[in-house]
């Protein structure tokens, strides 16, 4: 009998609560590559499962984890053999399916990347999801005309996880990068990261009943969503795109239609989940080249699955800063 140690989610009477567990490896779900993961991380979509809300969850016991990296272990699928080290995020692993907070997993070959050369395993899960969404979200920036040189990129939630990496791939990009924060406490840790300019979140989010204001963003990556969203978009200047990709502010955004009819801007929607096997493999590849690992590695911090439930709260109530690594081997 093979056993694992992983952290499962019950509900009882409506209340999610989560415990350490010893599992048999014969509960773990169909797939036909089982991995023996190292390391996985900790997005707010994970904050959001562990506390159960959101109705992410279909089924408990649950494992939460919407991403992984480790070794394969076993394999049937013709893209993967024993000894691989591979990644996993999305494809509502950690949601639906059984995901990366256990010393093993079983998915699908098919949704499985190789580690790319040039990271290790630690800085593949301190990119994660929340990484990989601010890769897509430049990359969309780029296919709509963002150039450095263009202007000023905003960065909302920016000493969030996807914030933080959006902040360093853009500044190494060579874009003039503003970092909005409600966090005073963050100025310094955000200009590391090489922002140029430091806005406060207040001064971001929308100033009410105004459909247009002074042209000032040639491109954002916004995380924030709701009130925050709208009050980006009048400062948008002509023709320029907002790659919108995240919601912890509100899922609600009270906007004028004007921008977008009398400055041509551009509202992209951001997924990360269900994105095609060769566009994720473009933008891991973008992030090796691109993001800079000296960065990559102050933003990130370490912890152990017992210290989930805890970090998992902190990241709902905006508390986190930058990208937290959960080290199977704590
Ligand atoms: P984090 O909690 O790390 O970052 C979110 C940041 O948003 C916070 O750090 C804070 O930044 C800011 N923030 C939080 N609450 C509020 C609020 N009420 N009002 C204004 N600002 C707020 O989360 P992640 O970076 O992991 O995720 C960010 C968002 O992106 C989430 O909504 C997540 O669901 C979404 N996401 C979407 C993906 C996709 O595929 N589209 C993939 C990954 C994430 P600060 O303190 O600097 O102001």
């Amino acid at each position: 009998m093979t056993t694992f140690r992983a952290l499962v989610l019950d509900d009882k009477d409506g209340k999610v609560s989560s415990s350490l567990q010893t599992l048999d490896e014969s509960l773990l779900p169909p797939g036909d590559v089982t991995v023996a993961v190292t390391h996985s991380t900790l997005n707010f979509k994970d904050g959001m499962v562990l506390a159960g809300l959101g109705r992410i969850v279909r089924k408990y016991p649950h494992v939460p984890g919407v991403d992984f990296a480790g070794v394969v272990e076993q394999s049937t699928s013709p893209l993967f053999k024993s000894g691989d080290s591979v990644i996993l995020t999305g494809w509502r692993v950690g949601e639906w399916y059984w995901g990366g907070y256990a010393e093993k997993a079983r998915v699908k070959g098919e949704w499985l990347v190789p580690l790319p050369a040039g990271i290790g395993a630690q800085q593949a899960m301190a990119i994660g999801t929340a990484g990989l969404t601010a890769m897509l979200a430049v990359i969309a920036l780029e296919k709509h005309g963002l150039k450095p040189g263009s202007g000023e990129v905003l960065v909302t939630g920016a000493a969030g996880g996807v914030g933080s990496v959006a902040v360093a791939l853009l500044a190494r990009l060579g874009y003039t990068t503003a970092a909005s924060t409600g966090r005073a406490e963050a100025h310094d840790y955000l200009r590391s990261l090489d922002a140029a300019t430091i806005v406060s979140r207040a001064e971001t989010m929308a100033p009410p009943g105004k459909p247009l204001v002074s042209e000032r963003w040639a491109g954002c990556i916004d995380t924030v969503g709701g009130a925050m969203l709208a009050g980006v978009l009048p400062a948008m200047k002509y023709g320029a795109s907002v790659a919108a990709c995240g919601n912890a502010g509100g899922n609600d955004v009270p906007a004028s239609i004007l921008p977008f009819l009398l400055r041509g801007i551009n509202l992209l929607g951001i997924d990360s989940v269900a994105k095609s096997m060769p566009e994720r493999r473009e933008a891991w590849a973008r992030l090796v080249r691109d993001l800079p690992l000296d960065r990559l590695d102050a933003m990130t911090s370490v912890i152990g699955l017992a210290d989930l439930p805890a970090e998992g709260q902190r990241i709902l109530k905006g508390q986190v800063r930058g990208r937290v690594v959960v080290d199977l081997s704590r």
